[in-house]
C-alpha cells in the first residue's frame, strides 16, 4: 500500500515514509492509494478476536508485509496494548435503553490519545531500530519529536516514546496554563529522553514556536523531526481498530439482527471521527457517524451549512478565536484532519468514468483550492454535491457548556449511574439529540475520549451539591501521590523560538551520549 498526499504530487511514499514524515512537503495529509475493502468472509473470522487480533487483521490490509512482517507485526501491537488496564482494552459499557459507552480511556494517560500513541511510538522506534543495524555513532538516524500541548496530547505522546532508543521527545507547554493532574502526569516522566519544557506564555505561543521549528529547513534536517499530532496517519489507523471492536461487543447483544450502530465521536481535530468513517469505507456497517463538538462548532457549522469557516460569521464581527469551554482537548478553530474527509468527498463527487489516477489529481486540485481559500478567506464552501454526499453518512451537531454540566449530572443521577468526563459529555448530550430523530433500530454507541478524574474541575462543578466523593468515586489509585512525585521540567522564561531551540539543542547533545552508551550495551526499551 502507498501514500500520498492530499494537496497533489508525485511522491508515493511507503507506510514507513508516511508515518516518519507526518506532514507532507506540500502542505497536505497523506492518505492511502486505496480504501481497502474488508475479507468476504470477515464477521465470522474476525467475529471472536481480541482487540490484538482485530488490529493486526486491519492494520495488515494498509501496510505491506515487505514493510513490516505479520509476525512483526504483531509484536509491535501487543506490546502497545500491554499497558492497558483492561482486558478488553477498548470495553464497551451500556449505560441506558439502545446507549453504549466505548472506554477508550484505559491506557497509561487515562485518555483516548494512548490507543494511538502507544502503538506509533513502537512504530517509530521499530523503523529506527531497522534503520540502525550495524550502525554507530553520528551515522545513526535518529527521530526528534517535537510537540505542543494544552493537556492530553503531550502526556500520551511521552508515555508513547518514553525510553524509546534513538528517539527524544520534547514537549512544550503553557507554564501554569495547563491543569494540575496533567501537568503532573507530564513532567513526573523522568526518562532521560523525555524534555518537557515550560514557556512563559499562551498554548497558541507553544505552538508557533513548534510549527517555525518544523519550518526550520536547517534544523528540520540536522534533527529529523517527528510528528505526534493527529495529521500522523499511524494515529488515524490505529482508531479504526475500536470500532470494529465496539461493532462485535454490541452485535452479540443486540436482540434482532436488522438492529444498527450508530456510533457519535466527540470531536475536536477530526482524527477519532475519522478513523470511523474509514472504518465505515471499509465496510463495517454502520449507522450515519454522529459528530458531536462544543462551542467551537466549525464541523456542525460546515454539516449545517456547506460553509467550512473558521469563525462563526452568524455572531458578528470580533467572535473570532477559539473559545475556552469545559472540554478544553475540542477546542480548536479548524480540525486538521477535515482536510482528508474533504479529499474523499471531493473525489467521491467527480463526475465521468476516468481512471481513478486522473480522479485522484482533480480531487487533488479541488481539495487545494478549498484549503487555499480557507488560508486566505478564511472559509471555503463546498458544492452543494458534495455537502449532499457529506450529510448522506454523517449527521453533526454541538453541545454548550450549561448542556455538558447538565449532562454530566443527569447521568450521574441514572440507573446505572455513570461519571462521565466532559468530552464524554457533549458526545452523550448531542447523541440524545441525534436518537429523537434516529430509526427505532439504532443503537447508539458515544465514544468516551478520557478519564473524569483527567477533568476534576469541570465534574466536580457538574455535580456540586450531588454529595460526589470525588477521591472516591472518581480518583484512579495511580493519581493518588502523582502531585508529590519528582519532577523534572526546564523552564524558558520567554516565548521565544531561539530559547526554545538553544533548550533543544544542549538535551540533544547530552541524549546521544546517553543512547549511545545504551546501544552499546545492548540494552533497549522493551
Ligand atoms: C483529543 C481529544 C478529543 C478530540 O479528538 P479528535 O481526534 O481531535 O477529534 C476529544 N476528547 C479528548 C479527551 C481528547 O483528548
Amino acid at each position: 500500500m502507498k501514500y500520498f498526499s492530499t494537496r497533489g504530487g508525485d511522491e508515493r511514499l511507503s507506510f514507513e515514509e508516511a508515518v516518519l514524515t507526518g506532514l507532507a512537503p506540500n502542505g497536505g495529509l497523506y492518505i492511502p492509494l486505496e480504501i481497502p475493502s474488508l475479507p468476504e468472509n470477515w464477521e465470522a473470522l474476525w467475529a471472536d478476536y481480541t482487540f490484538q487480533q482485530l488490529s493486526h487483521a486491519i492494520l495488515s490490509l494498509f501496510i505491506s508485509p515487505d514493510e513490516i512482517s505479520s509476525k512483526e507485526l504483531q509484536i509491535l501491537i501487543d506490546r502497545s496494548y500491554e499497558n492497558f488496564r483492561h482486558p478488553e482494552v477498548t470495553p464497551v459499557v451500556p449505560i441506558g435503553d439502545k446507549l453504549h459507552v466505548l472506554e477508550l480511556w484505559h491506557g497509561p494517560t487515562y485518555a483516548f490519545k494512548d490507543v494511538a500513541l502507544q502503538l506509533l511510538g513502537n512504530l517509530f522506534e521499530f523503523f529506527l531500530k531497522r534503520r540502525n543495524v550495524g550502525k554507530v555513532g553520528k551515522a545513526r538516524d535518529k527521530l526528534t519529536v517535537v510537540g505542543a500541548t494544552s493537556g492530553d496530547t503531550g502526556s500520551a505522546a511521552i508515555y508513547g516514546l518514553r525510553n524509546k532508543l534513538d528517539i527524544s521527545i520534547f514537549i512544550l507547554h503553557p507554564k501554569g496554563r495547563v491543569s494540575p493532574i496533567q501537568e503532573a502526569q507530564m513532567t513526573t516522566v523522568t526518562d532521560p529522553n523525555v524534555h518537557n519544557i515550560a514557556v512563559k506564555g499562551t498554548f497558541d505561543d507553544c505552538q508557533d514556536i513548534v510549527k517555525a521549528l518544523f519550518a526550520d529547513k536547517e534544523f528540520n534536517a540536522t534533527h529529523r523531526l517527528g510528528a505526534i499530532n493527529s495529521i500522523n496517519w499511524a494515529r488515524i489507523l490505529a482508531q479504526t481498530v475500536y470500532y470494529f471492536s465496539a461493532y462485535f461487543h454490541v452485535k452479540r447483544q443486540l436482540p434482532s439482527p436488522s438492529a444498527q450502530i450508530q456510533f457519535v465521536v466527540p470531536s475536536g481535530n477530526f482524527g477519532d471521527a475519522l478513523a470511523g468513517w474509514y472504518a465505515k469505507r471499509m465496510g463495517l456497517p454502520m449507522a450515519q457517524l454522529g459528530i458531536a463538538t462544543n462551542a467551537n462548532d466549525i464541523l456542525a457549522r460546515f454539516w449545517q451549512t456547506g460553509r467550512y469557516e473558521k469563525n462563526d460569521a452568524s455572531s458578528g464581527p470580533g467572535s473570532g478565536g477559539v473559545k475556552e469551554t469545559l472540554s478544553p482537548a475540542m477546542d480548536i478553530l479548524v480540525s486538521s484532519n477535515f482536510e482528508r474527509l474533504l479529499w474523499y468527498l471531493a473525489f467521491e463527487s467527480l463526475q465521468g468514468d476516468e481512471s481513478a489516477e486522473t480522479k485522484r489529481l482533480k480531487a487533488c486540485e479541488v481539495l487545494k483550492g478549498w484549503m487555499d481559500s480557507v488560508k486566505i478567506d478564511g472559509k471555503a464552501v463546498v458544492p452543494t454535491a458534495v455537502l449532499e454526499l457529506a450529510r448522506k453518512e454523517f449527521v453533526a451537531d454541538r453541545a454548550s457548556d450549561s448542556l455538558t454540566a447538565e449532562t454530566i449530572k443527569s447521568y450521574y443521577t441514572a440507573k446505572p449511574p455513570y461519571i462521565a468526563d466532559p468530552h464524554t459529555a457533549v458526545g452523550l448530550a448531542v447523541a440524545r439529540v441525534f436518537a429523537q430523530y434516529n430509526e427505532p433500530n439504532i443503537h447508539q454507541v458515544v465514544l468516551s475520549t478520557a478519564h473524569p478524574a483527567k477533568f476534576s474541575e469541570a465534574v466536580t462543578m457538574s455535580l456540586s451539591g450531588m454529595g460526589l466523593d470525588f477521591d472516591k468515586e472518581v480518583l484512579p489509585e495511580e493519581f493518588k501521590g502523582l502531585l508529590e512525585k519528582p519532577r523534572r521540567v526546564k523552564d524558558v522564561e520567554a516565548a521565544e523560538v531561539a530559547l526554545v531551540k538553544h533548550v533543544i539543542e544542549k538535551a540533544l547533545e547530552h541524549d546521544t551520549e546517553v543512547q549511545e552508551a545504551k546501544a552499546h550495551s545492548g540494552k533497549v526499551s522493551s
